[in-house]
């Protein structure tokens, strides 16, 4: 990759990086605020039920996004930025451009996330029919 590309790439990273730290400073907020236990009688413990879970799900996510910007920088000090960690193959530049963080290419991506969602099954199907 050329040494022009690099540096795009690290500005697109550092930029997310600094927008996701600050997200999560909001984000850890929230989840002070709409702490259960601090509640008012007259609040809808299921509302703030709610939106605690909300804030611990989006905590999660911007940590976990934070972790791939991170590794995505260390790949680029490395040299290994853009190739992906599964087949070794060049991650192509449009997918770089689109989510500069990713460890992946498309394929082993999708590979990825349909191990995660599970492939299901017939009879998975069948009980999912069931709780309809
Ligand atoms: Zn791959």
């Amino acid at each position: 990759m050329a040494k022009n590309e690099f540096a795009k790439y690290r500005a697109a990273l550092e930029a997310k990086l600094a927008e996701v730290e600050r997200e999560l400073g909001v984000a850890l907020r929230d989840r002070e605020n709409v702490s259960v236990q601090k509640a008012p009688d007259d609040v809808d413990l299921a509302q703030l039920t709610a939106e605690r879970e909300l804030a611990i799900t989006n905590l999660d996510r911007l940590t976990s996004l934070k972790r791939q910007i991170k590794a995505a920088l260390a790949r680029l000090e490395d040299g290994t930025y853009g190739v992906c960690l599964e087949c070794e193959e060049p991650i192509s530049p449009n997918r770089l451009n689109a989510v500069p963080w990713t460890a992946l290419c498309v394929r082993c991506q999708e590979a990825a996330d349909s191990r995660r969602a599970g492939e299901p099954e017939p009879l998975d199907l069948l009980l999912e029919q069931d709780h309809l």
